[in-house]
């Protein structure tokens, strides 16, 4: 229950098909996508050769917001359909105006298409001010928005970060008429995912020093894992060959997993309440877990994350992971898997297909 709203499991299962796919390897997930959603998928391509369309991602921080949309694009084709991120494009317009010509490009741009209480200096300073985003008024990111969209060709959007809190929350209604999207339909995608699962991928997560690639301890293991001595705790090696098995490490303050970040989560969560209530904006809910007794009938076993842990072989020194279930309790409490994001996808294509399918 999410505001009062019970978020229906999407059924992955389909009867007869007994194939199984590595959903991390972007060749199989094709088929695996095929196999499962042929017919939506040509409803949404055909749509998208018409129309756009603008989906708003809710959801809280971390919950996948970008891995879900950048999945959707892979299915469909991405020439027709972009993922804008508020905080990036937040970060990148911050770079921007760090040259000269950026500078000059931007302020233009604002004089003409900006309606709010700031002059162009001031917004300058705003943006080059240290925790930017909190501080911008909606209607400087409204401007912002528009401005990125301007430089894109016309493609259906999942927008990411906005609406971001409660004052946003009524611009949201007519946001597809403000970007010049009138005559295509928006849609609010909902995405639930449990706070022990948001606290597990941030708790448990590692990069590598070198290349960058990040990874996580309990959910996405490497195939070569060492254990230290001193801190007796297993560490994973970095898979890609140029990095000669480098040792992956947790950033600070990942390991207290979701605490520092409550309050920001709490904030997302009375937005995504608010906006469960609104009327007259179709909605689809998606739902990254099943619960453990649902799963077989619902969906497929290599659509679950699994969760790994190690053993250490005294006599050779050789560690060696074991594949386990990994079970986490929902917001309700009920012991549950959580859905590798493909199996999440699927959920999203299938709505969406129905969505547009009954669009003129
Ligand atoms: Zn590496």
């Amino acid at each position: 229950m999410k505001g009062g709203i019970e978020f229906p499991v999407y059924k992955t299962k389909r009867e007869g098909l007994t194939a199984t796919y590595d959903l991390s390897d972007p060749a199989q997930r094709k088929l695996y996508f095929e196999a499962k959603l042929g017919p939506e998928i040509k409803v949404i391509k055909k749509f998208l050769k018409k129309k756009a369309f603008v989906a708003f991602l809710i959801g809280k921080k971390n919950t996948g917001k970008g891995t879900y949309s950048k999945l959707f694009m892979e299915v469909v084709g991405n020439e027709h359909v972009g993922h804008l991120s508020v905080g990036d494009l937040v970060r990148d317009v911050h770079k921007m105006i760090a040259d000269e010509r950026g500078r000059a490009e931007l302020a233009n741009f604002l004089k003409d298409n900006y309606r709010g209480f700031n002059t162009v200096d001031e917004i300058f300073d705003l943006i080059e001010g240290r925790s930017q985003e909190k501080l911008m008024s909606s209607e400087l990111i409204l401007a912002l928005i528009k401005y990125e969209i301007a430089r894109r060709p016309r493609q259906a959007l999942f927008i990411d970060g906005f609406p971001r809190a409660l004052d946003q929350v009524n611009y949201t209604l007519f946001l597809k008429d403000i970007l010049g999207y009138k005559d295509h339909p928006d849609f609010l995608v909902f995405i639930d995912v449990p706070e022990s699962v948001i606290d597990e991928r941030i708790k448990y997560r590692v990069v590598c020093p070198i290349c960058k690639t990040p990874r996580n301890t309990r959910l996405l293991a490497t195939k070569d894992v060492g254990y230290d001595e001193k801190s007796r705790a297993f560490y994973l090696m970095c898979d890609n060959p140029t990095c000669h098995k480098a040792r992956m490490l947790p950033k600070e303050g990942d390991e207290l997993g979701i605490e520092p970040i409550r309050a920001r989560l709490e904030a997302d969560d009375q937005v995504f309440k608010q906006l469960l209530n609104l009327k007259g904006i179709p909605k689809v809910y998606l739902r990254n877990t099943v619960p453990v007794d649902k799963a077989s009938s619902y969906v497929d076993n290599y659509e679950i994350t699994p969760g790994y842990e190690y053993e250490l072989e005294k006599e050779t020194g050789f560690v060696k992971t074991i594949e386990k279930p990994w079970i986490v309790k929902d917001d309700n409490g009920v012991p549950s898997y959580s859905l590798l994001p493909p199996a999440v996808v699927a959920g999203l294509i299938a709505r969406v297909a129905r969505l547009l399918a009954d669009i003129k």
